[in-house]
């Protein structure tokens, strides 16, 4: 039998008030897939990536992580809608950066890129050091170790932001537009280890508009429109030769 996906996720919906926002969306990730997600700003994007973890409780729809379904209650509270404990094993293992960086503003960098497997993991403190230089060695910071994030550029912390949940271990990123809050000659950077994590094999899941980022590295991309996807398929399928006019229209506002 062959592996599970790590990621199932079957006709999401999302409605806020009387405002449906995902029309049933379904998506999977295998190990190693690098998975674009497009849209215009109010596609959905954002929504869809959250109800993957549980940040927002899908209205309707399944999500499996390695073949074991999560425990929803599609009626409930964000908070309450899943089984805790399930969902705390699951958040461990699925990383999410953020536009926004998220860093902790009284924490030094090292101890941001710690924070996470020495007190949510229990990891023994010199093993977490080491991982944690190991990493901001991969992401280029090394050097700004002991320095504050407000000391660092958008694009230094976002790298950090990214060694922070590597620590974790996580089987899948998610990233949602992390590099739109930077000026764009910090963008590269970002970029450039994200495509090292892609080339590594990591499976990810990232909305962007970095349009040539996504052609170079995705193994598949998917185009959303109102809440559905609308276009999906390899790269050179959704860049090249779209079935979708409103893909293409988006495609040629884009580039
Ligand atoms: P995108 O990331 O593609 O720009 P979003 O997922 O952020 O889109 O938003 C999709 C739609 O859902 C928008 O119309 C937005 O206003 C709405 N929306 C998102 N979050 C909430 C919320 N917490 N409450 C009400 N409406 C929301
Ligand atoms: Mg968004």
């Amino acid at each position: 039998m062959s592996k599970a996906p790590a990621l199932q996720l079957m006709d999401i919906h999302k409605t806020f008030g009387d405002h449906e926002v995902l029309k049933g969306i379904s998506l999977e990730a295998h190990d190693g897939d690098v998975i674009s997600i497009l849209g215009s700003s109010g596609s959905g994007k954002s929504t869809f990536l959250r109800c993957i973890n549980l940040l927002e409780n899908p209205t309707r729809g399944q999500i499996h992580f390695n073949g074991e379904q999560l425990k929803l209650q599609p009626g409930a509270h964000d908070l309450e809608a899943a089984d805790q404990k399930q969902l705390t094993r699951m958040r461990q293992r699925i990383g999410f950066v953020f536009q926004s960086f998220n860093l902790w503003p009284h924490m030094t960098i090292l101890e941001n890129v710690m924070e996470g497997p020495l007190h949510v993991l229990k990891r023994p403190k010199q093993e977490v050091a080491d991982y944690a230089e190991h990493l901001l060695h991969k992401v280029g910071i090394a050097d700004k170790k002991h320095m504050y994030p407000n000391q660092l550029s958008g694009g230094q912390q976002q790298r950090v932001a990214i060694a922070r949940t590597l620590a974790m271990d996580p089987q899948v990123i998610l990233f949602d537009e992390p590099t739109s809050a930077l000026d764009p000659e910090l963008v590269g950077e970002v970029l450039g280890v994200m495509r090292n994590l892609a080339e590594e094999g990591r499976t990810m899941l990232i909305v962007t508009h970095e349009m040539n980022f996504a052609r170079e590295v995705s193994s598949e991309v998917v185009f959303l429109h109102q809440g559905l996807v609308e276009e999906k398929g390899t790269p050179e399928k959704v860049f090249g030769a779209p079935d979708s006019a409103r893909c293409r229209e988006f495609l040629s506002s884009t580039f």
